[in-house]
């Protein structure tokens, strides 16, 4: 009862089944028609073949064709997602661990690939809860060294736990068993100069800088955690096993909000989420709502400034978290070009984080008025459509 209260106050859906990352948008376009991937799924779900006809058929992320398209700039991204793609053998510790490998080995059962024995270490035992706090701290500390802007922990849990992979052709439909117990759950921030360009190209630039970004902390951290003597995978762009948002709502971080992401107290959505799973017995950090259920109630400013209309208007979230319709929403990707971001930059909780806009939250935090009144303060300062604009880098 107290965990459903705790779901619904942060706009985390209940779900009846583990998701199937066979089922997310980029999964099913990864498909290649007449192919076994394809084949299978389509048999599964005919319902779904006519959109997702109907996206194939649009140019792309970074595409000649796209609305966005630059000849050079377009390059960046495609070329930095190749980088990440390159660095996935590597989440569970490189030996051992396979392109995708990890959920499974490591340390269940005998040493974790790379960790303290590899190194000449002897394991750190966790026997009182002072170790285990000590840890705690610790490992955030060296999250936060390696360029985490925020990190919680949370008790991994299987309902955030994808049940079958889906995202490469190659191990379609394998069923993920990840017996990890804890999750470390970190944000980076984003430069929201770039971010100003939504929904222009300079946004999937920022957004594949802040992929690798996650990437590096997260390998970073999964290799500390193993040089103790525990197990622990990082989870990187293409070879996540397990849905990011909620965890970290539950791990302290933010809420979800209307728009469908993690919502942070002081850089709003404007954030990319990274993870390390492990055996290591952390302690868990408590949620940490900060009122955005209410205030999403009342501004609708994602919802109206959404290009694809893809983002819902109900008065609250329902009982399966707010609505978004991601077909929608990756089909103005395709055709624009780029990941689009018009509601990260719409959304009031992405201004600055100063002494001022900190008050403004906490009067937003206790009172309906407050919120009422900075819905209107944020139209009348920053423009019902946000009116701020990028300015190009010279070298862009
Ligand atoms: S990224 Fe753009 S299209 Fe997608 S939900 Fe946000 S505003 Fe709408
Ligand atoms: S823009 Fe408004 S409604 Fe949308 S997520 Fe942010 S606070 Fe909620």
């Amino acid at each position: 009862m107290v965990e459903k209260d705790v779901h619904q106050g942060l706009g985390v859906g209940r779900r009846s089944r583990r998701p199937d990352e066979r089922d997310i948008v980029f999964a099913r376009m990864a498909y290649t028609p007449g192919g076994a991937a394809f084949e299978d799924y389509y048999l599964r779900h005919p319902e779904l073949r006519a959109v997702d006809d109907a996206l194939r058929a649009l140019p792309g992320l970074c595409a000649d064709g796209s609305r966005s398209f630059h000849p050079l700039n377009a390059r960046i991204a495609p070329a930095v997602f190749a980088l990440l793609a390159s660095w996935r053998p590597l989440v569970a510790g490189g030996a051992g661990g396979g392109e995708r490998g990890g959920e499974r080995g490591g340390a269940h059962g005998g040493p974790p690939a790379d960790g303290a024995d590899a190194l000449g270490f002897s394991r750190i035992e966790v026997s009182d809860d002072e170790t285990r706090r000590a840890l705690t701290a610790r490992v955030k500390g060296l999250a936060r060294y390696f360029g985490a802007l925020d990190v919680g922990v949370t008790l991994l849990t299987p309902d955030f736990v994808y049940s079958h992979a889906g995202r490469h052709e190659e191990d379609y439909g394998r069923e993920i068993s990840l017996d990890h117990t804890h999750a470390i759950v970190f944000t980076v921030e984003m430069d929201f100069r770039f971010m100003k360009a939504a929904p222009g190209l300079p946004v999937v630039t920022e957004s594949s800088r802040r992929y690798l970004e996650a990437a590096k902390v997260a390998l970073a951290l999964a290799a500390n955690v193993r040089a103790l003597g525990w197990s622990a995978r990082a989870h990187i762009d293409g070879s996540y096993l397990a849905v990011l948002p909620p965890l970290a709502a539950r791990a302290g971080l933010g809420e979800i909000g209307r728009l469908g992401i993690l919502v942070t107290e002081h850089r709003g959505p404007c954030v990319r989420l990274g993870l390390v799973t492990t055996d290591l017995p952390l302690v868990p950090d408590e949620p940490r709502p900060f009122g955005l259920q209410d205030f999403c109630r009342i501004c609708l400013k994602c919802a109206r400034n959404c290009p694809s209309q893809a983002i819902s208007r109900e008065p609250v979230a329902p009982k399966e978290g707010w609505r978004i319709s991601w077909e929608r929403c990756y089909g103005f990707w395709r055709r624009q070009g780029t990941d689009c971001g018009m509601c990260l930059i719409s959304c009031p909780y992405s201004k600055p984080d100063t002494p001022f806009h900190r008050f403004v939250r906490e009067c937003i935090r206790r009172s309906d008025a407050a919120r009422r009144v900075a819905v209107w303060g944020d139209d009348l300062f920053y423009g019902r459509r946000p009116f701020e604009r990028w300015e190009p880098d010279w070298w862009t």
